[in-house]
């Protein structure tokens, strides 16, 4: 049987991470992932530009069923840590909006600079590696992958969640959890576009395409000021898939679809101006023209002029752009989902090492656990601050 210190699951962003800093602090890793190369998700994300971090990461852009686990591993490994790390291998990167950090060139520079690091802490990776079973005696842990059996004192999951299951995602790290007796939350898509009732999304098919700034508010009063996509399957966006990880099936989404005015002093101003002026001709300097007509197809914006418009059809139409009630069918679900939500109850690992509680040498790191972070850079923030906490306990003893 191959020894090693610990065995990672996993050659994604948290698991590649880990393996390098432990194994730079002297410890012998083996990282095991069933995929063909290290990486996949990190290649996909940013648009292939790999938005590995955000200026502003702060514990209260994490969702949690304890919110404030996150907290320790993002303070002890942060941003700037990260940020100085990608600028040691000379990868340039620019800041695109609101403190999300991409590659300028290609999201393969971080798994290049990665798999670097873990060089440097001769680290051993076995790629198509399918892991058949997992046990635990006084020694360690043994895992019997395909063709080959190996163990290690400790065992750290990195395996990540359930989204895009065509990038390799399993549901192997919520299965060791149950297997060693931990609690595992209930799982559901997160970063993912909305589909719309079949009428709705007749509607508004010709909008496809069509983005507009929009203020999004979930039920709970959490609010995204972002862009809002029309798709052919209903909505998507930076706004749509930030509110889509606070919302839960049968809610309510309101949203904003003129965040930035005041449509009655708008509609007055040019009342005052141009009284025979249509309210669509009006209104197309404010949104896209297309959005205007297939609102008033859907009468929501009255077919007059503005001096014709009387205050109540100016209270309802205001009420129609500025507070537009949507109640989405689901979501596209975890096939074009970014993350997971839920996952390995926090409640049973420490949030300075990410052990387990009652499984000591068990780890858990990254997006299998239950803390899952906004659109923006946010979840490889957390995959980079869970690896390193994990690397120093590696590392400890
Ligand atoms: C399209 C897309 C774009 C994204 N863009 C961004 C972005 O720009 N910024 C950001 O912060 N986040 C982004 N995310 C989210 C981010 O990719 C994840 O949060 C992050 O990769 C989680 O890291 P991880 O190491 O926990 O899991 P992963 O990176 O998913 O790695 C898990 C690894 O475990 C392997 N594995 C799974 N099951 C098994 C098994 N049974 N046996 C062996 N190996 C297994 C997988 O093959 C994979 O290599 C994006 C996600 C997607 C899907």
């Amino acid at each position: 049987m191959e020894k090693y210190d610990a065995i990672v699951v996993g050659a994604g962003a948290a698991g590649l991470f880990c393996a390098a800093q432990a194994g730079q602090m002297g410890r012998r890793i083996l990282v095991v992932d069933n995929g063909k190369k290290p990486g996949r998700k990190i290649l996909m994300s940013g648009g292939g530009r790999c938005n590995f971090t955000n200026l502003y990461v702060e514990p209260a852009a994490y969702l949690s069923a304890n919110p404030h686990f996150c907290k320790s591993a993002l303070a002890r490994y942060t941003q700037w840590d990260f940020i100085d790390l990608v600028n040691q291998h000379g990868i340039a990167w620019h800041e695109k909006t609101l403190g999300q950090l991409f590659c300028d060139d290609s999201a393969q520079q971080i798994i290049d600079m990665l798999l670097d690091e873990c060089r440097k802490g001769q680290v051993a990776l076995r790629l198509r590696s399918e892991i058949l079973e997992v046990s635990r005696d006084e020694d360690g842990f043994t895992l019997q992958l395909n063709g080959v059996t190996v163990g290690a004192e400790r065992l750290v999951i990195a395996s990540g969640g359930l989204s895009m299951p065509g990038l390799g995602a399993t549901p192997f790290g919520y299965k060791v959890a149950e297997q060693f007796g931990l609690n595992v939350l209930p799982t559901r898509a997160g970063l993912v576009p909305f589909t719309l009732h079949k009428p709705q999304l007749e509607a508004l098919q010709t909008l496809s395409g069509v983005s507009v700034p929009a203020l999004i508010a979930a039920q709970d009063g959490t609010t995204f000021r972002e862009n809002l996509l029309f798709t052919h399957r209903g909505l998507s966006g930076p706004a749509v898939l930030q509110i889509s990880s606070y919302w839960k099936p049968g809610e309510w989404v309101t949203v904003n679809l003129l965040p930035d005015s005041d449509i009655n002093t708008f509609l007055d101003a040019q009342r005052a101006q141009r009284p025979d002026q249509s309210l669509k001709n009006a209104l197309a300097t404010l949104l896209p023209k297309r959005l205007v007509e297939v609102l008033q197809a859907l009468e929501q914006i009255p077919d007059l002029t503005l001096k014709q418009l009387n205050p109540r059809q100016q209270a309802q139409l205001a009420d129609s752009l500025q507070r537009w009630q949507v109640q989405p069918n689901g979501t596209e679900g975890y096939r074009t989902a970014e993350v997971t939500l839920g996952g390995v109850d926090t409640h049973g690992l420490s949030s300075r090492t990410m052990e387990a509680q009652a499984v000591s040498g068990l780890y858990f790191i990254g997006e299998v656990v239950d803390v899952t972070g906004w659109l923006g850079g946010y979840n490889f923030q957390w995959a980079w601050s869970s690896a390193w906490a994990c690397a120093q306990a590696l590392a400890a003893e």
